[in-house]
């Protein structure tokens, strides 16, 4: 088993590892993600403030429907009232049309506070507008110097990526296989020594069980630590 590539392997993946890292920490991706972020979340709370509005003018809608049905009641009220025989009659209507003014005047407030909260969100929206524009110029204006450091690693990125190639067709393809699935799952480095002297893990320091002990002794020795799924192989 050439295990000796699959560790220049590793190497390299550390290197793309650490571009990788260096990438995600400079100082124009920060920026970048900085404004994105904001932008991202600024149009978030536009699409809840539109929700709120549109439920407002709903709520209009619903408010003037029953504001006209209130007028027709009080039309209808009125044409009765030259058919009122006596006093007992006149009274009732009075009644009646008391209710439908009061119910009347409870509408009148109700569109009242919606139209306030409306001027309220209105100020909101204003912002909400202006702030959209502000994140949108920032993510602008941090993209070219994002890109350039991302070309910049991309390029150092793929001189090792080639160079891992090459290394590839030096490697059994069952080595290869064990060296990927231990890289999915577990923490890097995914390939560590055994350590015959105290038959442990040098990934994780777990102590392995005997039977792993024993066919890691063996030539070519290579498992999985149950522990940290690392793939160790014999020194
Ligand atoms: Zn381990």
């Amino acid at each position: 088993m050439n295990i000796e590539g699959m560790l220049r392997y590793q190497k390299l993946d550390r290197e793309v590892n650490q571009l990788n890292e260096q990438f995600r920490t400079s100082e124009a991706t920060k920026q970048y993600n900085k404004y994105m972020k904001l932008y991202k979340q600024t149009i978030e709370d536009g699409k809840r403030m539109s929700g709120v509005i549109s439920e407002h003018f709903l709520n209009v809608e619903r408010l003037t429907k029953q504001y006209e049905k209130l007028l027709s009641d009080i039309d209808e009220y009125y044409k009765g009232v030259d058919e009122i025989n006596d006093l007992k009659q006149a009274d009732y209507y009075e009644k009646q049309l008391m209710k439908l003014y009061s119910a009347l005047e409870a509408i009148e407030k109700e569109l009242d506070n919606v139209r306030k909260e409306l001027i309220k969100l209105d100020a909101d929206a204003k912002a909400f507008f202006a702030n959209v524009n502000n994140y949108f110029v920032a993510v602008k204006r941090s993209t070219p110097e994002m890109e350039k450091v991302k070309l910049e690693i991309q390029l150092k990125a793929k001189e090792v990526m080639s160079a891992q190639k090459e290394i590839e067709k030096t490697i059994e393809p069952e080595l290869f296989e064990k060296y990927k699935k231990a890289k999915e799952v577990a923490k890097f480095p995914p390939l560590v020594p055994f350590d015959e002297a105290t038959n442990s893990c040098m990934g994780c320091g777990l102590e392995l069980s005997k039977d792993i002990a024993a066919k890691l002794r063996q030539e070519g020795g290579l498992e999985f630590c149950p522990n940290c799924n690392r793939l160790v192989y014999k020194q």
